[in-house]
């Protein structure tokens, strides 16, 4: 069952009203389900009992410091991208040595003040960054432990701005090149070779570019085994999709981790994964109002106050999100672009939606939990939106809307 359903023709979140929420914070919002981001966690957590294992959560989904502090309370670890996310786990509560550090282009001040925090891996992408991590280590006269993100060239069939495990993306090194980079890690006096990993891509719907990704850093795990390299995790990155659109039928948690079962048989070896969207996408809406509605010969248009800036999923992927009035009516509806303020034409949140609404009905864009706010942007000297995390009864404000204040806090006039 979601936790966005409607009673008696209200759209609820868990216990609270939309309605409600819409008319004491304002819109656009988002509104997000604690027991769904808890559910979500928890099947992950449960599928990967049976082994030793950890759940680096992936910040860069949904790094609002609520849940962060959330997840961090449920166990999890998390993998950053940059050191403003290590800020944001250590703010939150979140436990420094359980976070991995992944991203291509990690800079020296990056490396630094992570091995001060003492984040407990560097995912590391290339060899020039592993040429950059010894020197700082032994500059710095502290130990390091890494793992090499293998690129295996396998096509995750997703949107291609997030596919990233093919040998044409930036992302990892040639699988075929890792047991000569695994021996020259060994040389290293301050870093240690400890895991392996991989992220194919994101939103995948399909297990099988899973398997054969599994199939080839396994594979690698016993090479560098056979040569005396015995690694203690192999870390399998995140990517496993949610449901966007009816047809969409993304594995659950369970049948995802239950495909590592074979590889695992007699091991003693470690997993670690990087569940982002699969935890959060679903446990998230963006509240927004209609302001207008615009009838042309061609078109219709609902004109709503959420726009590109606030959530750009539909803009960037052309990524679809169902699309709902919060009260149900009897009306008959009518045919819309559901289109924002921005003054761009890629500026749209649904097209061709059939919607019982008229001006001031409120809309909730569904599934978009994760690499919404984060995404979020002032463009058009917009306020980013507010977050508000729903427990049951209750609603939490996690994030207030920005001021103009704020907006403009950085920028400087000359005096000439
Ligand atoms: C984005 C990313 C993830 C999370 O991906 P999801 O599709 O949101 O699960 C995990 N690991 C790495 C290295 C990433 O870049």
């Amino acid at each position: 069952m979601s936790a966005f359903e409607y009673r008696n023709k209200k759209l609820h979140a868990e216990n609270v009203n939309l309605q409600e929420l819409a008319e004491t914070y304002g819109t656009p919002c988002y509104v997000y389900s604690k027991a769904t981001i808890e559910k979500n966690y928890r099947a992950f957590e449960d599928a990967l009992r049976k082994w030793s294992s950890r759940i680096c959560y992936a910040v860069k989904a949904n790094s609002n410091l609520a849940i962060l502090n959330l997840l961090a309370k449920l166990g999890s670890g998390f993998d950053i991208v940059s050191i403003g996310e290590l800020e944001r786990v250590i703010r939150a509560g979140g436990d420094v040595s359980k976070v991995v550090f992944s991203g291509v282009a990690k800079r020296s001040d990056e490396i630094r003040r992570a091995l001060i925090m003492g984040v407990d891996c560097f995912n590391i992408e290339s060899i020039a960054e592993l040429t950059r991590l010894d020197a700082i280590t032994r500059e710095m006269d502290v130990q390091a432990n890494v793992s090499l993100r293998v690129n295996p060239d396998v096509d995750a069939n997703t949107h291609p701005y997030i596919a990233t495990g093919l040998k044409e993306n930036k992302f990892g090194v040639d699988i075929n090149l890792a047991l000569d980079i695994y021996q020259q890690i060994e040389q290293c006096s301050h870093m240690q070779a400890v895991g392996v990993d991989c992220h194919i891509g994101s939103q995948l719907l399909d297990l099988s570019p899973f398997q054969t990704s599994f199939e080839k850093v396994f594979a690698l795990v016993d090479q560098l085994a056979s040569i005396g390299i015995v690694l203690q995790h192999v870390d399998l990155g995140g990517g496993l999709g949610i449901r966007y659109q009816n047809d969409d039928h993304p594995p659950s948690a369970a049948q995802y981790v239950e495909i590592l079962a074979p590889f695992m048989e007699g091991r003693n070896i470690q997993v670690f994964i990087e569940p982002g969207r699969s935890i959060v996408g679903d446990a998230g809406i963006l509240l927004t109002r209609v302001e207008h509605i615009k009838e042309t010969r061609d078109k219709n248009f609902a004109l709503v106050d959420a726009a590109m800036n606030d959530f750009m999923r539909p803009s960037l992927y052309s990524a679809w999100h169902d699309i709902t009035p919060i009260e149900q009516t009897a009306n008959s509806s009518t045919t819309y672009d559901v289109v924002g303020p921005v003054c761009e034409t890629g500026d749209f949140l649904g097209k061709q939606r059939p919607l019982a609404i008229q001006e001031g009905s409120l809309l909730a864009v569904h599934a978009a939990g994760a690499y919404g706010s984060v995404m979020s942007s002032n463009y058009n000297t917009r306020l980013r939106a507010p977050e508000i995390l729903v427990d049951g009864e209750e609603a939490h404000l996690i994030r207030m809307r920005e001021t103009f204040d704020q907006l403009m806090a950085n920028e400087i006039i000359p005096e000439s």
